[in-house]
């Protein structure tokens, strides 16, 4: 049987990680395309609750009890565990979510097994029997398939680049003993500090409220802000904002930001460029204000508000309030 492919999935303080869900769905479909078994691999000082998730989108998942990530970095404390079973297991290629500890991982598993790595895939398909992953590169000019020259490699796929979609029947978590195949230098974590307090990551949201070059200055994202809190949703913002300095990159969604999936999209001053669009045209339902009416927004917006956002925004956000209230 040809190497199978593993979906490492990513424990954190509340479970699994979203992305997991994603890179399990997408593994299960190269699973049938490539005939090849789908394994899920949890490490982690308590594996057990994010394991239990990941058998739901796949019929086998191993959990590492890797005790030393208690308290430190997740990559160098569970890397050398994982190694351990790759090496005895040999499956055939490893996807990974490339969250900020995912490309740690990915680093590590690269050296320690000299396994090739590509990353931040926006699609994989499986053709003439390898994994053939497409890549936006240049800061978003070019989109490249590669795959890998021999039978294994590791892939990191970006968030929300995949609907996640629960298998048909759940599948089981079997505990794995594997001691590490080397000990990496500790890296104690010393506080977590959540980047903004109390609003979720735009990539995790299910409501993103997003501002562009219209709402005219870092004082104009108030309004976004005032109607992402009455929502209860994240900002996100253009390329043009950010490239303003009037919004962290961070909030960046495009094709050289952040993909999002969230249930309701609300664009404000929003012109909707191509390169904008690749990062939300997924989102359940998109509603734009623009005062322009030709914006390009409105051709793929489900409802598109012709009006000034510094009067229709607050009216939103007043009338809101008013609801719960
Ligand atoms: C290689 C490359 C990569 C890129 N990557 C990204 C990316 O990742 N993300 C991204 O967003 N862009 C990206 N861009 C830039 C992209 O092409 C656009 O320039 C950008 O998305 C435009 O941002 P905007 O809609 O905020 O601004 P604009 O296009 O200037 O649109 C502003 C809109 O606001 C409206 N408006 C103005 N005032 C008001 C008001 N008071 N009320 C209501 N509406 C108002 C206007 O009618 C207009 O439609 C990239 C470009 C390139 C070349």
């Amino acid at each position: 049987m040809a190497g199978a492919l593993w979906v490492v999935g990513e424990a954190t303080s509340e479970g699994l990680a979203r992305v997991s869900t994603e890179v399990a769905t997408l593994a299960r479909g190269l699973g049938e395309a490539s005939k090849r078994d789908v394994v899920g691999v949890v490490a982690a000082a308590d594996p057990s609750t994010a394991a239990e998730e990941l058998a739901r989108y796949i019929p086998r998942v191993l959990a590492i009890a890797a005790p030393e990530a208690a308290d430190r970095s997740a990559a160098p404390a569970i890397a050398g565990r994982l190694a351990a079973l790759v090496e005895r297991e040999a499956p055939g290629h490893l996807l990974i979510g490339a969250t900020p500890d995912g490309r740690d991982l990915t680093g590590f598993l690269s050296a320690l097994l000299g396994w090739g790595v590509l990353v931040n895939a926006g699609s994989v398909e499986w053709t003439d029997g390898r994994p053939a992953v497409e890549q936006s590169v240049f800061g978003g000019k070019l989109l490249t398939t590669s795959t890998f020259t021999d039978d294994h490699g590791i892939i990191t796929v970006r968030p929300n680049s995949t609907t996640a979609e629960p298998a048909s029947s759940p599948g089981k978590v079997e505990p794995v003993d594997v001691a590490p195949s080397v000990e990496l230098p500790a890296v104690t974590l010393v506080e977590h500090v959540d980047e903004s307090s109390g609003t979720v990551p735009i990539e995790e949201a299910r409501v993103i409220v997003a501002g562009g070059r219209g709402v005219g200055g870092p004082d104009g994202f108030s309004v976004v802000e005032e109607l992402a809190a009455a929502l209860g949703g994240s900002v996100g913002a253009t390329r043009a904002a950010v490239d303003a300095g009037w919004i962290p990159f961070a909030q960046q969604i495009g094709q050289t930001g952040k993909i999002v999936k969230p249930d309701l999209y609300l664009a404000l001053g929003i012109s909707g460029a191509i390169q904008h669009k690749v990062g939300m045209q997924t989102a359940g339902t998109i509603v734009a204000v623009n005062r322009d009416p030709d914006a390009p927004i409105g051709e793929f917006a489900d409802l598109f508000v012709v009006g000034d956002l510094f009067e229709i925004a607050p009216a939103i956000a007043a009338e809101l309030r008013s609801r719960s209230g």
